[in-house]
């Protein structure tokens, strides 16, 4: 199912991944793709493909749900949690406020 998400404002969700993994895309790759070594291909905001990225480009981002507002604008549901889908370094940027979507699938819960 086809989502609306935007990057976890405010406070330092880039802390420590969880230990037994390299990083967050790494806790990302093992929770989506588990017993393979499946890896994120693509950017899940604008698309961009890793192929065509340099290694590590690819990234962990943090993201929470959003749902739109009677006024238009739109509302970070912080109770459904924080999630982490593979964005590229450039969108996984916590200036980025832009809402985009993603299939749930895609989104992994940390801990
Ligand atoms: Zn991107």
């Amino acid at each position: 199912m086809t989502v609306y998400v935007a990057n976890a404002p405010g406070e330092d969700y880039n802390s420590e991944h969880p230990s037994g993994y390299d990083s967050w895309i790494d806790y990302w790759n093992k929770k989506r793709y588990p017993g393979t070594n499946k890896k994120a291909s693509r950017c899940r905001n604008c698309g961009t493909e890793a192929k065509d990225l340099d290694d590590g480009e690819i990234e962990g981002g943090h993201v929470e749900y959003c749902e739109k507002i009677s006024n238009g604008k739109w509302y970070y549901n912080k109770a459904k949690g924080i999630y982490i889908t593979p964005l590229c370094s450039e969108c996984n940027n916590p200036n980025n406020t832009a809402v985009f979507t993603v299939d749930d699938s895609d989104l992994i819960k940390i801990p």
